[in-house]
Parts: structure tokens; sequence; C-alpha cells
């Protein structure tokens, strides 16, 4: 592929690493280092009086400065704030997101050149706030969000470059099922993808997008903090300095557990220590529960696929937290495979984001692009109405999960007096009939009816989930053609002059007139 006059960039903004990947001049992706020479960018930020740090050195300041650091902020995104309070201050997870973003765009733009337009992967799982808050993240950081794409289809377009699918003999390649089981630092996914003639299709999907490495490591901090009570009297998880020593301690352990059998775990608090020894037998006991939990839905997805184990012909590891042996045993005897590792787990999701970024860039010239991706939805979209038997309540769904993308359904509802002006859709995603276990999108407002419309005048409201994953609405009066002006009101999203100011604030750069920011 000839070089691009915008380089094809794509993001893995993970919840504990991010990596970027780039199309280098022979369209093979590769991927960037960071202003510390690392591939690797801990997903932490420091804000203090001195400004705000990112990466390797906040993971330092975890030791010290706990109070100013905020980390696994994508495990928040969706929130209206950080669970916790930075230096004092409330923060929207967006713009966390976005000052790592904007450090990964400032470093990297020492190697290629400027450059603005990204694509970034979100899990499979995450719902259509998380995505919209995601492309909001990459909006403050200075980008322009081309799209956004599932992790693990973003690791299966990476092993199909690898295997040559998206080569010139792509062509006469097999069609081939493949399960991804992404466990990174924050979240799980898993997604069973039909490889083909360059094209990748995935069939189903889910995940835990609060399932990851870090509840592992939660498992280790709470043996050392009890051995500690035990022998000391003091819970030095309340001490939160201490509380990140221990956590940067643990994680370093569960890495070393991957590799040998048993690891000592020193610590020491306040003049106190412990060093207790653990073995992988009983790290892997501790967290058998979080284990099952991926085993449970690895099972679920390839059911919601229809399909069997020897359907199956490989399972793609993808996540640093693969890396456990436990993980590999579990999928070994759940699929009667050897799991592959043939990807890079740090790398293969950027990897793959470059790719599609190089075939949206090749779409915007006009180019054939040299592979398609088809998507399904991870929740279903849903109204609410009222139950006619109980009048309480109750999701209505309209686009149920696993659907193939993209998709749209229509509802119709009818005016409840004569010239009624406005009338109020309140949209959710979820599988739950009770609205309450369902995460609201917001409510889709339309305040100018034309006049003078009869009693139960139908309206249609059609939903239209685009292949990413993202909603957008349209409101007719049945039989006209006119659109009506419509709204959605988020409850935990950032609007546009919001937008604007973060970007203002974290990047320095003026507002991209063209960007669209919201849907409505
Ligand atoms: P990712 O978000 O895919 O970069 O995954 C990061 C997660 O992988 C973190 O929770 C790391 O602690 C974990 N991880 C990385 N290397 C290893 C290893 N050798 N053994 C166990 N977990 C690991």
């Amino acid at each position: 592929m000839k070089q691009a006059v915008h380089p094809a960039v794509g993001i893995d903004l993970g919840t504990t690493y991010s990596v970027v990947a780039r199309l280098d001049d022979t369209g093979r992706p590769q991927a960037l280092i960071n202003g510390e020479g690392d591939q690797w960018t801990p997903s932490v930020v420091l804000v203090d009086e001195e400004g705000v740090v990112v990466g390797k050195e906040a993971v330092k300041a975890m030791s010290t400065d706990m109070e100013a650091v905020a980390e696994c902020a994508k495990r928040d995104v969706g929130q209206r704030t950080y669970h916790k309070m930075i230096g004092g201050r409330q923060y929207p997870p967006e713009a966390l997101e976005a000052w790592i973003l904007n450090k990964l765009r400032v470093d990297t733009q020492q190697q290629i050149g400027e450059y603005q337009k990204v694509v970034i992967t979100v899990p499979a799982y995450f719902d259509e706030v998380r995505r919209k808050a995601t492309q909001d993240a990459g909006y403050i950081a200075g980008f322009d969000v081309m799209d956004i794409i599932n992790e693990p289809t973003a690791a299966a377009v990476a092993f199909g470059f690898q295997q040559g699918f998206l080569g010139q003999d792509g062509k006469d390649k097999q069609r081939r099922n493949i399960l991804v089981y992404d466990l990174g630092g924050g979240t799980f996914d898993v997604t069973v993808m039909q490889i083909g003639a360059r094209e990748f299709v995935a069939l189903a999907t889910d995940g835990d997008v609060q399932l990851g490495g870090r509840d592992w490591d939660q498992r280790l901090v709470d043996y050392v903090a009890e051995e500690f009570i035990r022998k000391h009297g003091v819970d030095p998880r309340e001490d939160a300095n201490a509380g990140g020593r221990l956590w940067r301690e643990c994680e370093d352990a569960k890495r070393t557990l991957s590799a040998r059998r048993r690891v000592k775990i020193p610590f020491e608090f306040q003049g106190n220590v412990v060093r207790p020894e653990i073995t992988r037998e009983q790290f892997e006991e501790m967290a058998q529960d979080l284990l099952d939990r991926t085993d449970f839905t690895t099972r679920q997805t390839l059911q919601a696929a229809g399909l069997q184990w020897n359907d199956i012909e490989r399972v793609l590891l993808v996540g640093g937290s693969t890396r456990m042996p436990a993980v590999v045993k579990m999928l070994k005897k759940l699929s009667g495979k050897d799991p592959d590792r043939s990807v890079s787990p740090d790398e293969a999701v950027a990897h793959g984001a470059a790719l599609h970024a190089g075939l949206l860039l090749a779409k915007h010239q006009g180019r054939t692009p040299k592979f398609r991706i088809k998507n399904v939805n991870s929740h279903s979209l849903g109204v609410i109405g009222n139950d006619p038997v109980t009048g309480r309540p109750r999701n209505g769904i309209v686009i149920p999960r696993n659907t193939a993308l993209p998709a749209a359904a229509q509802r119709i509802f009818k005016t409840q007096k004569a010239n009624q002006r406005s009338i109020l859709v309140e949209i959710v995603e979820g599988e739950s009939a009770s609205p309450a276990d369902c995460a609201p999108i917001g409510r889709c407002s339309v305040r100018d009816l034309p006049r003078n419309l009869p009693d139960q005048t139908p309206i249609a409201v059609r939903f239209r989930y685009l292949e990413n994953g993202r909603l957008t609405v349209t409101v007719k009066v049945v039989g006209t053609d006119r659109k009506l002006r419509h709204e959605i009101v988020r409850e935990n999203s950032l609007n546009h002059d919001q937008l604007n100011s973060w970007r203002r604030y974290v990047s320095g750069l003026p507002p991209l007139a063209e960007v669209v920011v919201d849907d409505a």
C-alpha cells in the first residue's frame, strides 16, 4: 500500500496500558513508542499543582501521591464522574481518558509528524454510552476520531493480516470460525468471528466491563493485607499510598506467578514487614471464581453464535491477562484445542485498529478497501413503556443483542391528545424487562410536532445502530417524509460546549468545526 497523505493510526486505549500503532510505508502495522521509549503507556494520570503527568511517572506517584492519581478510568467511562476525587476535584472519565490520549498524540507526533485522524478501540461489550464517551475522549484529546472498533474484532483483523487473509491470495482462503478471548487489565470480552475472503464477521459477542487483571491483582492485595492485619493489627489498604504501593508489588508478583511456581511478596508499612509466599496453585484457587465467570461467558457466546467447539478452528488469546497459565488451561479444557498465541496479546488490538484506519482512509480517497468488517450489537436496545397489565414501566426491546449491524427498527408512538406538541422517548440498553436493570442511553425529545395533529396521530421513531454500535434516531409523523427535529438528552455525557472547553483545556486545541460531537 502506498503511504497515505494521513498516516493510518490506531489506538488501543486500555484500562491499564495503551498502545498506538500505524501502518508503515509497506502497509504493515507497527507499534509506535512514547516519550519514554516504550511501546506501552500505563493508562495512569497524575494531576497535581505542577500539571498533568501520564504514564510511567504517574505510576510511580501511586506510592507517594495516590490522592492525585487516577487509574483504571476506563472502568468508569459512561459514568458522570470518576469514582474518586483527584486532588480534591471531580473529573469526568472522558477527561482522564483524554489526558492519556493527548500524551499518546503528542509523543507519537514527534515520530510521524502531525496527524489527527485515528481509530480508537473499545471492548466489544461497551454499551452505546461508553462508546460515545470514548469518541468524546478522542475529540477532547485533539483527535478526529474516524471510527471506534471493537477490540476483539481489531485483534481478529491483525490475525487475518498475519495469516495472509488481506493479501492478494486472501480471495482463495477458506472461511473459518475463530473465538477471540480477550482478558485485559480491566475488561473481558469474548467474540466469535468468521474470517473469510477479506471479510470479518462477528457472529456473537459478550463480556464483562468490570472484570480484568485488576481483579486478580486485588485478590493478592487482599491476601497480603489480611496477613499484615493478622501479624501487625493494621490494614495497609486504609492508607491510600500504602495501598498503591501494595498493588504495584502484587501486580508484579502476579506476573512472576505466570512464569514461576511460587513468589514471595515482601511488604513494609509503618516499620512492620510481612513476606508471605504464595504458590501458583494458591493464587489460582483465590481467583477461581473470576476465571469461572469467563468460562461461563465463553460457553454462552459460542451458544449464541449457534456453534459447537468443533466448528471453531482457533481460540485466539488477546490481552495481557491471557498470559496467566490458568487461562490457557481452562480454555484448553473447554475447547479441546491449544489456544493460539500467534498475535502479540499486547499489540494485536492496536495493529488491528491501524489496519482499520488504513481501510477508512483508503475509502475516503476513493480506493477499494482490502477488507470488510461486519459487527453485531452487544446489548439489546429498548424503549421504556408502560406494561398494560401491571401499569408499571417496562423495557420493550426494539433491536435484540447480537443483531448484525447496521441494524434499524421502528416504533410507532401515538399522541395522547389533540394538538400535542412534544413526545419523549426513553431509550435504554439491556436485556432485562425492568428499566432499573438497564443502562439508560438518554431521552429522545421531540419538541416541535406540527400544530393541530389530532389525538392518536402515529409518530414513527426509527432507531439505527451504525456499524460501530453508535445510535442514531430519526422521527417522523407517519405518512409524511419530513424528519422532525429532536434531541437526545443524555444523562452521563458532556454536552457540546463542555466538550469544546475540555478540548481546549486538555489539548490546547480549538474546536474542530466539521466534527459531529453528538448524534442528536
Ligand atoms: P492489557 O490491558 O491487554 O494490556 O492487559 C494488561 C493486564 O495484563 C494487566 O492486568 C497486567 O497485569 C496483565 N498482565 C501482563 N502481563 C502479565 C503476565 N505475564 N501474567 C499475568 N498478567 C499479566
